[in-house]
């Protein structure tokens, strides 16, 4: 089926065909018969197949439903199917006797980033996440205060996980290749997180805030949020720019609204 399949650019389809590579991701998410694993976006099969090997029950979520009979096929019963779009999918609904479950997938480009959100939304429920991306998303992710790259999605993913980067993979490992560079990230919601925001909407809103704007001093963007003495009460200068910021700084900040309230 796969020579005259033709993939749509809508679902971000860029199918994987390169063993190494395949094996490579496979041998990172050392899949083990006990755990409850999801991958989101099947497509043909790729790591789907390598899954299987290892693994006798695999669920799936997928959009397009002219990939599921191929699917079917290949899983037979060790393969549940959900053919629905993984950003309306409530994950803690496949939850068994409380056990948390394993994200893994070569992601849809267009929305890996939403994506990532929704799926924040269940970190509790959540093992680990082992994911493809375009490496720019991977590293805007895994940045450090200071760098360039660093901003709200590295923020708020690094509140919720611990992150690691695994892997690059270049645009000719797969069908048809992508226009980016992609790489391979692991994402491990904390047990325990380092820092506790009171409320993680207010925490996200602040964030989102002092990023708007990122060539202006904090005193200016969050003007309307604190008073330059609230700013200076947990230790930051107000002059200094939201890139700056580390992860705790930004919780800091956001308890300084819910503590008031
Ligand atoms: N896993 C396969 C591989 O590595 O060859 C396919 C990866 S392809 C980059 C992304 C897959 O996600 C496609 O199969 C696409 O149909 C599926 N997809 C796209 N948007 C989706 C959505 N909103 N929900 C679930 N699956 C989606």
């Amino acid at each position: 089926m796969s020579q005259e399949y033709r993939t749509k650019k809508r679902f971000g389809q860029h199918f994987l065909h390169d063993h190494g590579v395949i094996h490579k991701l496979i041998k990172y998410i050392h899949p083990q018969e006990n755990q409850q694993i999801i991958e989101i976006g099947p497509g043909m099969g790729a790591l789907t197949i390598p899954l299987l090997e290892q693994i006798s029950q695999l669920e799936v979520i997928e959009i397009d439903r002219d990939v599921i009979q191929h699917l079917q096929q290949l899983g037979g019963d060790k393969l549940t199917i959900h053919n629905v779009d993984a950003l309306k999918f409530n994950l803690a609904d496949l939850l068994k006797n409380n056990q948390q479950i394993r994200v893994v997938g070569n992601l849809p480009y267009n929305i890996s980033t939403p994506l990532i959100f929704h799926l924040l939304k269940y970190q509790e429920y959540i093992e680990d996440m082992h994911f493809m991306l375009q490496k720019e998303v991977v590293d805007r992710i895994i940045a450090q205060a200071g760098s360039k790259t660093y901003g709200r999605l590295s923020v708020m993913v690094q509140y919720y996980c611990e992150t690691e980067y695994l892997f690059y993979v270049g645009p000719e490992a797969f069908k048809p290749p992508p226009k980016v560079d992609s790489a391979v990230i692991r994402l491990q919601p904390w047990q325990e997180k380092p820092y506790l925001a009171n409320d993680v909407e207010v925490l996200s809103k602040v964030v989102a805030q002092a990023f708007s704007m990122r060539r202006k001093t904090l005193r200016n963007t969050l003007k309307k949020l604190f008073s330059k003495k609230q700013i200076e009460s947990v230790g930051i200068d107000p002059s200094a720019r939201a890139e700056t910021l580390s992860v705790k700084n930004f919780v800091d900040l956001s308890n300084l609204i819910t503590l008031e309230a």
